[in-house]
C-alpha cells in the first residue's frame, strides 16, 4: 500500500485509518525532529502529488479486505509523508473519504498554509484539525522547523486564529517541545500569549520519542513539561 497506514487504536480517537496525500515525503519544512527523516529539501508549490483517485481505489481495497475493521473505524486521518495540505485535491479527497467510509475525518497540519483562505475553506468539512506550532519567534522556528524560504510565522499564526473564526470543528494545537530551543519560560509565556488568541480547544504537549531527522534533539524532562502544562492551563495536556 502507497497510501495507507495503520490503522492504529488510541484512546483518543478510536481505531483510526492513515491516509498520506503523497507516495513520497512532500512538505515545506524540513524540521529536526522529523520521524520520516530530512529529505534535504522543501517544496512550498501546492500540486497534486498524489491523485485522489488512486488514494480512494486503494481506499476502497482496503475496506474490502478488512471488513470487520471497516465497521469499526471510527476516524480516517489525512497526514502521512509530509504536509497534506500541500496536495491541490484535499477538499475533494476529504469529501470522498468521507462518502466511502462515513468514518469522521482528521487532518494533520503543519500550518503553514492555513494563511491562505482557500485552504481553510478546504479543510473545513472535517471534523478535527490537530494543527502544529512549535514557535512564535522566527529566529526558534527557523531552528526546530527549518521553515521553506516563502514561509511567514507570522501568516501561520493569522492563519490558526482566522480557522478558529472560520472552523466549527475541534482544533487540537500541538506542540513539539525540544529541551534547550522552545522551552525556555520566556518563549513558552510568549506561545500562552499566541494561544490565547488562537483558542484551540486542547494544545497537545509533545516531545521527540522516535528517531529524529538530526542528531541531538532532545525531549524535555517530565517535571519540566509539567510546569509548561501549567503556565499553558487547563486546555493543555501531555501526550
Ligand atoms: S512538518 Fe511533519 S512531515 Fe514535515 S518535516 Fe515537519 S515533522 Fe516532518
Amino acid at each position: 500500500m502507497k497510501y495507507i497506514y495503520g490503522p492504529i487504536k488510541s484512546r483518543r480517537l478510536g481505531l483510526s485509518l492513515g491516509l498520506s496525500l503523497s507516495a513520497n515525503k512532500v512538505c515545506d519544512l524540513d524540521c529536526i525532529y522529523c520521524q520520516w527523516g530530512s529529505v534535504g529539501k522543501t517544496v512550498f508549490k501546492r500540486e497534486e502529488y498524489a491523485k485522489v483517485s488512486e488514494i480512494i481505489s486503494e481506499l476502497k481495497s482496503w475496506m474490502e479486505g478488512n471488513p470487520q475493521q471497516t465497521k469499526e473505524l471510527k476516524f480516517v486521518t489525512l497526514s502521512g509523508l509530509g504536509e497534506p495540505t500541500l496536495n491541490t485535491r484535499i477538499g475533494e479527497l476529504i469529501e470522498r473519504v468521507k462518502e466511502a467510509t462515513g468514518a469522521k475525518i482528521a487532518v494533520i497540519t503543519n500550518s503553514t498554509l492555513l494563511g491562505d483562505p482557500l485552504v481553510r475553506k478546504e479543510l473545513l468539512k472535517v471534523d478535527l484539525i490537530v494543527p502544529s506550532l512549535d514557535a512564535v519567534n522566527p529566529e526558534i522556528f527557523a531552528k526546530i522547523d527549518r521553515p521553506n524560504s516563502g514561509i511567514k510565522l507570522n501568516e501561520i499564526i493569522e492563519g490558526l486564529v482566522s480557522l478558529r473564526k472560520e472552523f466549527n470543528g475541534a482544533i487540537w494545537l500541538e506542540v513539539m517541545l525540544i529541551a534547550g530551543l522552545n522551552d525556555a519560560p520566556g518563549h513558552i509565556k510568549e506561545l500562552a500569549k499566541v494561544i490565547n488568541r488562537i483558542n484551540p480547544d486542547k494544545i497537545q504537549l509533545n516531545s521527540p520519542v522516535r528517531s529524529t531527522a538530526e542528531k541531538n534533539v532532545f525531549p524535555v524532562e517530565r517535571a519540566k513539561l509539567k510546569e509548561i502544562k501549567r503556565i499553558l492551563g487547563d486546555k493543555a495536556e501531555i501526550i
